[in-house]
């Protein structure tokens, strides 16, 4: 048995097998070959290709019964990499004339052609490329001897072990048949774990050195605990019982929070909070309402692209969630974020370039404004999906008002067409920004008079102020929500909301904590979004708590030195408020 610590991301308890899907394939090293043995080495690399060809061939067939011609296509560019006499003439070149091993001349030569892809970056070569690491892969992976699993064909209870993880196959992988994620690289707000909450899976980031211990073993048993950040190989039987007794107490609890979700959202001394739900996959919709949720804070549209990429939306699509978001938050609103893509959610049909700092690159709305052909789609289905309801529409990583402007001058050109076309909207929706960059939270005074609500990213807000990558578990402990300089610019963001009469929110994953709910009641939050299951969580605190005092408590917060300091005095003055 082994203990392993990680940082614990999305909460719950994972027991099953492990299977290691690191993208890092260990070293490869350069090893001689004797003269006599070239031949050898070069009928292994062309027996290694063979195999490859029929695993990409299965793949291919599977992919095309299960999702259709389109995506099976990927394969064939795979495939044709494979027979391609230029690629394979020049790994041979590599193993004779150097007297190499294969694996090192295959490296070589993919790094050859790597190095005349870079020189000229477009989507074609860059998607080219990845075939080209695939492929590389498969035949690494043919010359070793590992047969290449798919997902699909593993048992179930799987935990996937990778060293990283992008949000698109955390989406693609943890609606198969995957319990559980251990992932080397993140942090607790980095998209992949948000991914996995939305999946209601549990997820550990942050363990070091997992995928090289697991890399070449088959199903490894496994625990992980998604709240305490523990990863256990091999459990012992003692362990597997302890682990068992607490999963089932905790869906004891899940069901108790679940009795009471009817009562009202207010603290002891009557003042409302309303608790939305934070929606990045549509089957969350049905959780959103199970657990009582006042309707929806933030829908991620930018999956939708994920979802369904390598195509792209249609606005039929899109008019199609849309309605239902709307239908489902009814009576309360559903605000729809437009896509924020960029950063680490990338869609290749969206983005063109490739970016050396991409979370302070063409992002968010910049990106939006960047490709209006490909935004009209998406807005012109959310102004028509507005006679369904309250819907609300929301602009993410907004940092001056001039976006704001050519937003409404993009609207109006679009409300024209459906006018033209005889389409039906309604032209009175509200329009709301995310507040998540430090520059627009400090003018949240002036861009308060371009728009009709606010909701504070703090994912993003938090990651920009602090200097902290979100996605890095080498500074995730410097992110730190409670740091003054933070609740300084929360407090001035909702009193600017308050002063120009406009509504405010939280939607960042701040605003699913308990632990921070008698803050945020003191900032002056009177709405909070989170994640569907946390909603039951937050809406407890909130009955438990009494505003009166907290707005002068959080007023001694924000003059404190350090998070540490808050957090004990925040500890010792809600007790005392909440006994005396
Ligand atoms: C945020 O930044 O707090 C937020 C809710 O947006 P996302 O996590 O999608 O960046
Ligand atoms: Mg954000």
């Amino acid at each position: 048995m082994q203990t392993l610590q990680g940082i614990g991301a999305s909460e719950g308890i994972a027991i099953g097998a492990a299977v290691c899907i690191s993208t890092r394939i260990g070293d490869i090293y350069q090893i001689p070959v004797p003269e006599n043995e070239v031949e050898t080495e070069i009928a292994r690399f062309l027996e290694a290709v063979e195999k490859s060809q029929g695993e990409i061939k299965r793949l291919r067939d599977r992919v095309g019964d299960e999702m259709g011609d389109e995506l099976a296509g990927i394969f064939d560019a795979q495939a044709l990499v494979l027979s391609d006499s230029t690629f394979l003439d020049s790994v041979i070149h590599h193993i004779r004339s150097e007297r190499v091993n294969a694996e090192w001349a295959l490296q070589e030569t993919v790094s050859e052609i790597q190095a005349r892809f870079d020189a000229i970056d477009t989507t074609y070569l860059r998607d080219r490329q990845e075939d080209l690491r695939h492929v590389c892969r498969y035949v690494i992976q043919g010359l070793r001897g590992i047969h290449l699993h798919q997902l699909s064909e593993v048992p179930d209870g799987i935990v996937i072990v990778a060293d990283d993880l992008s949000p698109t196959d955390a989406v693609r992988l943890g609606r198969e048949k995957v319990i559980g994620f251990v992932i080397e690289h993140g942090s607790a707000t980095s998209h992949t774990t948000i991914i996995a909450r939305s999946l209601n899976l549990p997820a550990v980031l942050g363990v070091s050195g997992i995928n090289r211990m697991l890399v070449d073993h088959a199903e490894v048993p496994i625990v992980i605990d998604g709240s305490t950040g523990q990863v256990i190989l091999y459990p012992d039987a003692q362990t597997l019982a302890r682990y068992e007794t607490t999963l089932a107490e905790r869906r004891r609890a899940d069901l108790e929070l679940l009795e009471d979700i009817e009562l009202p959202s207010e603290t002891t001394d009557g003042v409302g909070v309303q608790v939305m739900a934070n929606i990045d996959l549509p089957e969350e919709l049905e959780d959103s309402q199970r657990f009582g949720a006042a309707g929806i804070g933030l829908y991620r549209s930018e999956f939708l692209y994920i979802e369904r990429s390598p195509k792209l939306p249609s606005e039929e699509e899109h008019l199609a969630i849309y309605r239902r978001m709307v239908e489902a938050a009814a009576p309360h609103p559903a605000i729809i974020r437009t896509y924020d893509l960029g950063g680490r959610k990338i869609a290749r049909e969206v983005m063109e370039t490739h970016e050396a700092n991409p979370v302070l690159g063409l992002r968010g709305i910049r990106l939006t404004l960047a490709r209006l052909d490909i935004f009209k789609t998406q807005l012109r289905a959310l102004i028509r999906a507005t006679i369904y309801g309250d819907l609300r529409i929301m602009l993410p990583l907004v940092t001056i008002p001039e976006e704001i402007i050519e937003f409404r001058r993009v609207s109006e050109e679009v409300m024209q067409e459906l006018d033209q076309e005889g389409l039906a909207f309604r032209r009175d929706f509200k329009l709301g920004v995310m507040i998540e960059v430090p520059a627009a939270a400090m003018i949240s005074d002036i861009m308060a008079r371009y728009v009709d609500f606010f909701s504070i990213g703090t994912n993003d807000l938090i990651q920009y102020a602090l200097a902290v990558d979100r996605s890095n578990e080498h500074v995730a402990s410097l992110y730190r929500p409670l740091h003054p300089g933070i609740l300084r610019m929360l407090r001035l963001i909702i009193r600017n909301a308050d002063e120009a009469g406009i509504e405010v929110s939280m939607c960042g994953e701040m605003a699913g904590d308990p632990k921070l709910t008698a803050v945020l009641i003191g900032c002056g939050l009177r709405r909070l979004s989170v994640s569907p299951r946390r909603v039951p969580a937050v809406k407890r605190q909130v009955r438990m708590l009494t505003s009166a005092p907290l707005e002068a408590i959080v007023d001694q917060c924000a003059q404190l030195a350090t998070a540490e300091e808050i957090e004990k005095y925040l500890q010792e003055q809600i007790s005392a408020a909440n006994t005396s």
